[in-house]
């Protein structure tokens, strides 16, 4: 077995592994995507843009998908277009700007609890907590669909909208339905880590016609179009070169989900020999667009707590990335809420670590970052040893 280079040996990646990589087209290909807006004189909310919508609404089997400048702003818009009031429940295990957009429209986040094993929003919890909410915000973490049936089961018993944050997660399908199609709208990102990569941008899917309109309105500063603006919209609008990429990401899609799961596989099957090293549970049946391959280690078992493994990882070339540490309700831009006790949340926040994983990325290399954690497992005495002293 190899030496870790913490202890001395030779790092495995000298030219490093980079966390994540964009699958991107060739610069000719996304020049000639480009090329009839740009020869028209068309660079915002153009032909590509409306192309772009309706080849993802027909992939996702919606009857609106709204392009947007990003996730984030989709959210915001999508929160707006509801006519939530008061509070709304989200999981603190999920990136900052779920619970952003809860803010930004005057809203107060309520934090729930995640499930340990597959770090979705515990359905209990946010039982427990929905009572005088106005809506739920429930994220597909990693790119696994979340327990939808459960969320939408709790939502509907109080009569509140739910909306996805399904920034990780097209492609993803629960029991076969692709994600998408769930709640009063799922929101994707297109930044350079997710899935689908347009540089920036995001896509609102809804089955309800009211939200769609008045998403597409407020990407358009809520001008309906005649400048008497409906309500406070954003500008939100995608550009035609983002739609490019968009469209040549969204025709590289199924085969690069086909790595992402491949390396998936790999990963886990690995990864089951190694004691204290848990990988993240999806459901039965259903499929996870892979956008992280995230671990909980148990430093007990394993003999290295979570960031010394981190850290003896980088010493080798290999990036990786503490999804989400710290969660959200421990964030300084949160902090002047009432505190959220959220002790499964704040257990695996500390434990989690998300190993490289992308649509580009050799199963080769998978094999090399699972050698070196075998190592440092079975070196662990004198790891943790050397990093004490
Ligand atoms: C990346 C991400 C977002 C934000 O997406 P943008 O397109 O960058 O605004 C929102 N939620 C989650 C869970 C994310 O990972």
């Amino acid at each position: 077995m190899r030496r870790p280079a913490i202890l001395g040996g030779v790092p495995s990646f000298p030219d490093g592994l980079p966390f994540a990589r964009p699958a991107t087209p060739s610069l000719q290909r996304f020049a000639a995507r480009l090329a009839p807006s740009w020869d028209r004189g068309i660079l915002t909310n153009g032909p590509l843009v409306r192309q772009l919508e309706k080849e993802a609404a027909d992939r996702l089997g919606v009857p609106h998908v709204l392009a947007v400048a990003s996730c984030t702003s989709g959210l915001l818009l999508t929160l707006r277009a509801l006519g939530i009031e008061g509070r709304v429940v989200l999981p603190s295990f999920t990136f900052s700007a779920s619970a952003h957009a809860i803010a930004w429209n005057g809203l107060r986040p309520v934090f729930a609890e995640c499930d340990p094993a597959s770090f979705q929003l515990d359905p209990a919890d946010l039982g427990r907590r929905l009572a005088g909410c106005g809506a739920v915000l429930a994220t597909h973490v990693f790119g696994a669909p979340c327990d939808i049936e459960e969320i939408a089961g709790m939502a509907a018993q109080v009569g509140v909208p739910v909306v996805y944050d399904a920034a990780h997660a097209f492609g993803a399908t629960r029991r076969g339905v692709p994600v998408g199609r769930f709640g009063d709208a799922e929101v994707f990102s297109m930044s350079p880590t997710k899935p689908i990569v347009a540089g920036e941008g995001g896509l609102v899917a809804t089955c309800r016609d009211d939200v769609a309109e008045a998403v597409r309105i407020g990407r358009d500063y809520g001008n309906p179009g005649n400048y008497d603006t409906r309500f406070v919209g954003l500008n939100a609008r995608l550009s035609e070169m983002h739609a490019a990429l968009a469209l040549e990401s969204m025709a590289m899609l199924d085969e690069t989900l086909d790595r992402r799961r491949e390396l998936d596989h790999l990963y886990r099957e690995r990864l089951v020999d190694v004691p204290g090293v848990a990988t993240q549970r999806v459901a039965e049946g259903d499929e996870s667009a892979c956008k992280d391959f995230t671990v909980a280690v148990d430093p007990e078992v394993f003999g290295l707590d979570r960031d010394l493994l981190a850290a003896a990882l980088l010493l080798e070339g290999i990036d990786t990335r503490r999804y989400f540490d710290p969660p959200v309700h421990r964030q300084r831009s949160y902090r002047s809420l009432e505190p959220s006790v959220l002790p499964v949340t704040d257990d695996i926040a500390r434990r989690v670590l998300s190993l490289p994983l992308s649509g580009v990325l050799e199963p080769a290399a998978v094999d090399g970052v699972v050698d070196v954690i075998e190592a440092l497992h079975a070196h662990a005495g004198e790891v943790a040893h050397a990093a004490a002293g």
